[in-house]
């Protein structure tokens, strides 16, 4: 397994503890993957993440027991008529960043790192820090002062030791960037790591079986940093590579309207993200202003024909209490994603779609 640069192709091998190219690109990751035999899944019994394990970076067996928590294999609930949420809230912490976490913890115990830094709005610090502390690897973690005090008890209860950083997540990443420098710590970043999105694609499989073989007409999906959004586009384009899906679904990408850089560059045809004004938003998770990977983001969404939306903040609130009405608590956060699907499509539309419910509404401040 190599890493490879996007901007230079310079090629390091995955175990080089580095987290971006000499040359300040971002990093990519080349692996030999077999196609998922879908056919033969039918009848396996692993429900897990780990069931497309050919398809899955090549840790060591032992390696995955030891850390995994069967996350993956999440339902499908009903909404509307032709409108699914998955339920990835059911994760081990509560939230979809368990997928991607899990390939980064596995990765760090296979090659012995013994401590890590990460910085994120919550649930992926979380996340890491969880997986983590099974396997004894110490975690220090920065989050923005901002960030719901239930995302920090948690985290904290992981032993982790919590940086809150003051202002913006921009300044938590900048504070934990800085750490990483200079300790020479190994950074467990969501967002730097390509490791990531090879668990996060692991929606779009599963979603893949759930439809019988086939994938919903749409797919709304969060953007903050986009972890989710890409894991699901590298798993479309390996389906297509596959043969097993002939074109792309439509990928509706939803951002709050008070932090919407990225639909604001996808609007303007700005190949660079555009800094636009920013104001804090209820949906703490997706709250990124400058997303480390947000040319990748929109380059990718330009290719698979998406489109975004953004929603503001009275829609967010009454997104989350129609889906508390229909029996599902989530957070703020994955409450824009219904919101989002409203604003693209209306409320009487029969658009066959699926939306992440992906963190519980017990993280949520309010
Ligand atoms: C992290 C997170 C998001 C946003 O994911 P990005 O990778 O930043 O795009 C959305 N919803 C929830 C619940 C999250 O935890
Ligand atoms: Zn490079």
């Amino acid at each position: 397994m190599k890493y490879v640069c996007v901007d230079c192709h310079a090629e390091y091998d995955w175990t080089d503890r580095r987290y971006r190219c000499r040359c300040g690109g971002l990093l990519s990751l080349r692996y030999d993957k077999k196609p998922i035999d879908f056919r033969a899944l039918e009848t396996h019994r692993d429900r897990s993440l780990w069931r497309y394990r050919g398809a899955l970076p090549p840790f060591d067996p032992q390696v995955i027991s030891a850390v995994t928590m069967g996350e993956g294999g999440t339902p499908l609930v009903g909404i509307g008529p032709k409108v699914w949420g998955k339920a990835d809230y059911l994760m081990p912490t509560l939230s979809f960043k368990d997928r991607g976490a899990v390939m980064l913890v596995c990765a760090m115990l296979q090659q012995g790192v013994r401590s890590c830094v990460i910085d994120s709005s919550g649930n992926a610090a979380t996340s890491v820090a969880a997986y983590c502390t099974r396997v004894g690897i110490s975690c220090e973690v920065f989050v923005p002062s901002y960030t719901s005090a239930k995302k920090v008890e948690q985290i904290e209860a992981h032993q982790a030791t919590v940086h809150r950083i003051e202002h913006t997540r921009e300044d938590t990443a900048r504070a934990a960037i800085e750490f990483v420098e200079s300790t020479g710590a190994f950074y467990a970043s969501h967002i730097f790591n390509p490791l990531f999105w090879e668990g996060t694609k692991t929606y779009v499989y599963e979603l893949y079986e759930q439809f019988g073989g086939r994938l919903p007409e749409v797919l709304v999906l969060p953007v903050g940093n986009g972890t989710l959004l890409m894991g699901a586009i590298l798993a479309l384009d390996e389906l297509m590579g596959w043969n097993a899906i002939t074109h792309y679904p439509l990928i509706v990408a939803v951002q709050a309207a008070n932090c919407a850089p990225l639909a604001a560059t996808f609007a303007s045809g700005s190949a660079g993200v555009l800094t636009v004004e920013t104001k804090p938003t209820l949906a703490e998770g997706i709250a990124s202003a400058a997303p480390a990977r947000g040319n990748e983001i929109i380059a990718a969404m330009r290719r698979v024909g998406g489109r975004f939306v953004t929603v503001s903040e009275r829609e967010i609130l009454e997104a989350r209490d129609t889906l508390a009405r229909r029996g599902l608590y989530v957070e703020l956060t994955s409450a824009a994603n219904h919101a989002g699907y409203l604003a693209a499509f209306g409320s009487s539309s029969m658009e066959e779609a699926v939306i992440p419910l992906c963190g519980a509404g017990l993280k949520s401040a309010h």
